[in-house]
């Protein structure tokens, strides 16, 4: 971006198994400078789609973008569907880099297509709403386009800003690789949306076809048979698929009897009101607008957020008294960081803060927390769904320092209010699980490269949901093994661009398992080890960290999680730090 140009380089053959996060991380790893300054020209923005992504490879549609993290001061991979990784899977591209930074007040966009990479002047999207953006680069290009992009909170630099994504239907821009402010990153080249469109571009080639076929059959059969990740009905009509029917907010009222819910910014483990925003109120919510509303009706759940994926766990929220859609999708970390966490029950309300987000570009987890440290610092009270939605509204509003504010996550609005219970890890705001009532993901927040991340090892799949009988009760404090094993295979399918829910699955079905490897193998023609190759993508992240100057105290969790209880078990974090070092031990 430094001189407006573009090259098309050969993929180097260090590089040649690599994709989706262990391809981003690979160049951030080898090419930015870990003490740069994330928002000036010496990071770089990547973008990598999974390695089957364009493949007929079941909800194989990931796309991870990487680079330094103004948010974390770390390297940072986020990934999330849309329609972007399948274009790029299909015109050939295995990473888009962005380097360098124009000196210009102008905004850009880049276009790729077969053989086709350009920047193109585009002021005219910069400033816009989310919604009104994907309708009009819908309007300027044919093919229904592949959209990435940052908001007016990337474009404005701030520290909640995530990567939006078009949904397939190009309705909604919520397809968010929200986290570790990656918006801003990409705002800071000036560039507002990348536009991709495979029209005249073939279906991927695996170097094993049968090997590649016979796999995606066994991983399809294992997702459509079993009941987190299966098919929407039994044969007697009755709801089967957990994820299909109540999305990830099926979570919500299970977390809550655990007592690991976090309420009004973590003081509680459990919300009295918590099954109003649950993914079966979503569930009844669709239902009945659909029964009402008949052929006008927009809400869906078991909705894809990409192109082939068979799990379909996202949704279209309703407008109770239109039928018409609301957000599309409301995620439990989303119903969880707008809603429980500050309070809210009212379900149009969370959807509207939603929304808003999807619309501002932000990060809902980030939004979430950030809005609860507006109610611990008195400017909003717990529960104030409108007060909530008024200040998000401020963002719009350039000169408005609440509007900076709330989009700048909740390190620095807690610190700027005085707060001293500011829950981050590595300045990155903690997602949906209480760790002193689910000790796992709480050793993962505390050691994953990227700050406080559930997604990096999602220990809740064996603590909470009992994947593969229940092996790890969520008090025990030796969770340095679970973690890690959890945070390495993680690695190794955020690369593959399979979504991280086939783990359900697949952790239960041995042949499910031996499927998703094989097509990972089928399509290189060659093996690849899945704990290495996930444990060596961490070896890289963690090297870039530490040469960021990160050392293990920075592995750790807010003094609070120690020293006061959550109700209602009462319980403290108390995983000793020589447990939660022993994850990175050896790196
Ligand atoms: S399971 Fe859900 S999040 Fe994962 S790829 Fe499918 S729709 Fe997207």
């Amino acid at each position: 971006m430094s001189d407006m140009s573009t090259k098309w380089e050969d993929l180097p053959k260090k590089y040649e198994t690599l994709a989706g996060r262990a391809l981003t991380t690979a160049i951030v790893h080898d090419e930015v400078e870990p003490t740069c300054h994330p928002l000036r020209e010496k990071n770089k923005f990547v973008i990598s789609p999974g390695l089957l992504a364009g493949t007929p490879a079941p909800s194989s549609g990931r796309l991870s973008v990487g680079g330094k993290s103004p948010l974390t001061g770390g390297i940072k991979e986020a990934n999330a569907g849309g329609l972007t990784a399948t274009r790029l899977g299909k015109i050939g591209i295995r990473a888009i880099v962005i380097e360098g930074m124009p000196d210009t007040d102008d905004w850009y966009s880049i276009v790729v297509g077969k053989e086709k990479a350009e920047i193109v002047k585009t002021n005219d999207y910069a400033g816009m709403g989310l919604y009104d953006l994907i309708e009009k680069i819908g309007e300027d290009y044919d093919h229904r386009p592949g959209i990435i992009g940052c908001g007016i909170a990337g474009q404005r630099l701030l520290k909640s800003a995530g990567i939006f994504g078009n949904n397939i239907e190009n309705t909604d821009p919520g397809r968010y690789a929200g986290r570790g402010g990656l918006g801003a990153v990409l705002g800071s080249k000036r560039i507002v949306a990348i536009i991709s469109d495979d029209h005249g571009c073939d279906t991927p080639k695996p170097k094993d076809e049968d090997k590649f076929t016979e796999g995606r059959k066994a991983l399809a059969k294992a997702l459509n048979n079993h009941p987190v990740t299966g098919r929407l009905e039994d044969e007697e009509g009755n709801p089967y698929g957990g994820l299909k029917n109540y999305g990830t907010n099926i979570l919500m009222n299970i977390i809550n009897e655990a007592g690991g819910l976090p309420t009004r910014g973590f003081k509680s483990g459990r919300f009295d009101h918590a099954a109003k925003v649950s993914g079966e109120a979503v569930h009844e919510l669709v239902d009945k607008t659909n029964k009402k509303f008949g052929d006008k009706a927009e809400g869906k759940y078991g909705h894809p957020c990409h192109p082939g994926c068979v799990m379909a766990c996202s949704n279209i929220v309703p407008y109770e008294d239109t039928g018409k859609a609301h957000v599309s999708p409301l995620e439990y970390e989303s119903a969880w960081a707008l809603g429980t966490n500050l309070e809210i029950s009212d379900l149009q309300d969370v959807a509207e803060l939603n929304r808003l987000c999807n619309d501002l570009g932000l990060d809902t987890i980030e939004a979430g927390n950030t809005l609860a440290m507006l109610m611990e610092g008195g400017m909003i009270d717990y529960g104030d769904g409108p007060a909530a939605i008024k200040a998000l509204k401020q963002a719009y509003d350039a000169s408005s320092p609440l509007g900076r504010l709330v989009c700048s996550g909740a390190k620095v609005v807690g610190e700027t209010l005085g707060v001293s219970r500011i829950p981050v890890v590595k300045g990155q705001s903690l997602p949906a699980y209480d760790p002193r009532a689910i000790r796992g993901i709480g050793v993962t927040y505390a050691t994953s490269t990227m700050g406080a991340d559930h997604t990096s090892g999602y220990t809740i799949a064996a603590e909470i949901l009992g994947v593969k009988g229940k092996v790890s009760d969520p008090r025990e404090i030796e969770k340095a093994e679970l973690s890690r094993n959890f945070q390495a295979t993680t690695a190794y399918i955020d690369s593959s661009g399979y979504c991280v829910f086939i783990a359900f699955a697949i952790l239960d079905d041995d042949d499910g398992f031996n499927g998703m490897v094989d097509t990972v193998n089928g399509f290189l023609g060659k093996e690849i080890d899945v704990a290495q190759y996930g444990l060596d993508v961490l070896e890289m992240e963690r090297n870039f960290n530490k040469a960021a100057g990160f050392t293990n105290k920075d592995d750790r969790l807010p003094e609070f999680f120690h020293t006061e209880q959550l109700p209602p078990h009462n319980v403290t974090f108390d995983v000793p730090p020589e447990e939660i070092d022993k994850v990175y031990e050896d790196m």
